[in-house]
């Protein structure tokens, strides 16, 4: 019997893997086949909004990866999680529906890439969206009704939060309640992805509706290990080698006849592509690679955003973690998310956001506070016992650009992710000056 081929291969059913093969497979003349290294989407945590907790760290949902040391954090490693299941980190993540802001896009556009512009990317952002306040028949020229991507007002308020932003007002910052519009100065509730209090992931979004179509071949637990590369010089990818059910298990081989698309994530992508002998030549012999094709950008320029935390405490106001912390509170915040699917279990990890600018010379926000109305050591611990409440603050547009490599040719060890956190004058200072 003959290999069976494809037209299309992509790798990763994360928030783009999901989109793309939905997209593929509309048209029934092409095959596509998406591989996924993680386990169906079926753990109950993914779904109910709260268990971020319990994915996040957990090897069923989570690759478990860690930062280098880090000489920006003290020579500390910190945890950094990606979502490895279908629907990939929007499975796994804060659920905060959230788009870029117009100069974003409008600087990618003017770096010289065509297409990426504020003005041309919204009707993309419109065509997917599902937007709760359209319910009614509304129209809203910054909103789209009707698409796979569902976004929700938050279903809880907190007296604390509402009080955080009466002060933010204060100092100038300005209510919103729409982070999504180009602009996003101001402070208000965050909207999340999410269906009457359940996560709506991508997998939900983009492929449990097609997966029946007989054109598209979803694999999952299948890790890509390689690329298979044309022996005709051109060096083009023309299939993948994956593993079914992690390191020990079967080896397969497919072959496609357009496009291999890694859409493996910003971590996942450039492993796969070094482990593959792509990328900066000298880098891959360290790690015992042959190096094929001589591309530098492979696994450079990593940025991230570096969240501070800062927990306040507070008194005589209600915070979730004395709720949290009384048998009777906690039987209320279940009862309350079986009857209403509403309370702290549908609360994404921060409610209420805060967006302001570093200083006058920014054109835009580039500060983004994360306020809760809880506080807690580190994720997965349990919440003080004190009243309090967390703001957090991030740099957007940090100076600071780290790196991926890998440490040894095996696809299954795991790469080293350099951040480079506070690397820059610049970062350090609007670290210290904003937190
Ligand atoms: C903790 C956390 C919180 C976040 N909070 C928010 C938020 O509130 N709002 C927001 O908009 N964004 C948030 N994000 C960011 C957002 O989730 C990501 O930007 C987005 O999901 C990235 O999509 P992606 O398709 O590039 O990668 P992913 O969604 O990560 O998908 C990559 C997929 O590829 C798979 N994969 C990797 N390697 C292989 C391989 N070798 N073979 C096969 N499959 C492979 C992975 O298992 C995964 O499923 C958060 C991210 C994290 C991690």
């Amino acid at each position: 019997m003959g290999e069976e081929r494809f037209d299309y291969i992509v790798v990763g059913a994360g928030t783009a893997g999901c989109l793309l093969a939905n997209r593929l497979s509309a048209d029934p003349s092409s095959r596509v086949l998406l591989l996924e290294a993680g386990g169906e989407d079926r753990y109950l945590w993914i779904h109910i909004p709260v268990g971020y907790l319990y994915c996040i760290g957990n090897p069923r949902t989570d690759w478990l990866f860690r930062t280098a040391e880090e000489a920006g954090l003290g020579g500390r490693s910190i945890g950094y999680p990606r979502g490895k299941v279908p629907g990939g980190s929007s499975s796994i993540n804060g659920m905060i529906s959230m788009r870029g802001q117009r100069g974003d896009y409008d600087g990618w556009a003017a770096a010289g890439n065509p297409g990426w512009g504020w003005d041309e990317v919204l009707p993309r952002f419109l065509k997917h969206e599902d937007h709760q306040t359209l319910d009614s028949g509304a129209s809203d020229p910054m909103h789209g009704h009707g698409g796979e991507w569902r976004v929700e007002r938050a279903r809880v308020t907190w007296e604390i939060l509402d009080a955080f932003r009466d002060a933010a007002a204060q100092t100038g910052i300005p209510p919103s309640d729409d982070f999504n519009r180009g602009d996003n100065f101001g402070c208000g509730y965050f909207e999340v992805n999410q269906k009457r209090g359940v996560r709506w992931n991508a997998s939900k979004a983009f492929l449990r509706p097609v997966r029946q179509r007989s054109n598209l071949k979803v694999v999952s637990s299948a890790q890509v290990t390689g690329l298979i590369r044309r022996i005709d010089g051109s060096g083009r990818v023309e299939g993948v080698e994956y593993r079914l059910g992690g390191a020990r298990g079967e080896s397969k081989r497919t072959l496609c006849n357009d496009e291999v698309i890694l859409a493996a994530g910003a971590i996942g992508s450039p492993q796969i592509l070094r482990c593959a002998g792509i990328g900066p030549g000298a880098q891959l012999s360290e790690a015992g690679v042959t190096p094929a094709t001589e591309l530098p950008g492979v696994g450079a320029n990593l940025q991230d955003h570096l969240q501070l935390r800062m927990i306040y405490e507070v008194r005589k106001v209600r915070t979730l973690n004395q709720q949290a912390n009384s048998l009777f509170g906690k039987a209320g915040i279940g009862l309350e998310y079986l009857l209403f699917r509403s309370g702290p279990m549908s609360m994404s990890p921060s409610q209420l956001g805060a967006f302001a600018r570093s200083g006058d010379d920014e054109p835009s926000p580039d500060l983004e506070y994360h306020v809760q109305p809880l506080s807690l050591d580190r994720f997965g611990e349990p919440l003080h016992r004190f009243p309090a409440f967390t703001a957090s603050v991030c740099h957007l547009r940090p100076s600071s650009r780290g790196e991926v490599r890998i440490a040894s040719p095996d696809p299954f060890a795991a790469p080293r992710i350099a951040p480079n956190y506070l690397s820059t004058d610049r970062d350090r200072t609007v670290a210290a000056r904003w937190h």
